[in-house]
């Protein structure tokens, strides 16, 4: 799907309306995509997430970008792998729909996803992207204000697995 878009690259880059942070429940930062964020945000970000008292797994939590190019910071922690029993497939649909939602509620058209949970949180990689992708096909058919969602996969592994997960989601559905 053209509203779909598949990417290797930087989420700290990029200039969509919201990018979407893997963060933790505490939302205090943390390392790998949450700290480059907030690396590159800089520490106005951390003062505004002190503010919002943690965030359950799953939920969603907007700040400012600060210094990023884009305009919002939606933070969403997913779940951490525990062996596929404890909801993780629930909870990592919920991450990114729940994300979605916020970014509609902003009036964002635009919004950059990176690989919530397969870093290390060690959410199996191809369910993830399978889930990922599933999940957001499936809130862009039911919601036309968000024009387009990017994967943004730092790592060419993780770009594969997701152009993967869309090659067999249209075969699927072709
Ligand atoms: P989690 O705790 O949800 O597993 P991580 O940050 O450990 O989150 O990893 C999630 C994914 O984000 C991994 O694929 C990791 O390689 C990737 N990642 C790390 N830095 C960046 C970045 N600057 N832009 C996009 N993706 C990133």
């Amino acid at each position: 799907m053209e509203r779909l878009q598949i990417i290797q690259g930087d989420i700290t880059k990029c200039q969509t309306d919201a990018i979407v942070n893997a963060a933790n429940t505490s939302l205090l930062g943390g390392g790998g995509v949450d700290g480059a964020i907030h690396r590159a945000a800089g520490s106005e970000l951390l003062a505004e997430c002190r503010t919002l008292g943690g965030c359950p797994t799953g939920e969603a939590k907007a700040t400012k970008a600060y210094r990023l190019p884009c305009r919002y910071v939606i933070h969403t922690p997913g779940p951490i792998w525990r062996g596929g029993k404890a909801e993780e497939d629930r909870l990592l649909a919920c991450s990114y729909r729940n994300s979605l939602a916020q970014a509609s509620a902003l009036g964002c058209k635009t919004v950059a996803f990176p690989s919530i949970s397969t870093g290390v949180y060690h959410f199996p990689l191809h369910r993830a992207a399978r889930i990922a992708i599933d999940t957001i096909l499936e809130y862009l058919q039911a919601h036309h204000e968000i024009a387009c969602v990017t994967m943004v996969c730092f790592d060419s592994v993780t770009l594969s697995a997701y152009q993967q997960a869309l090659a067999e989601t249209e075969q699927k559905h072709a």
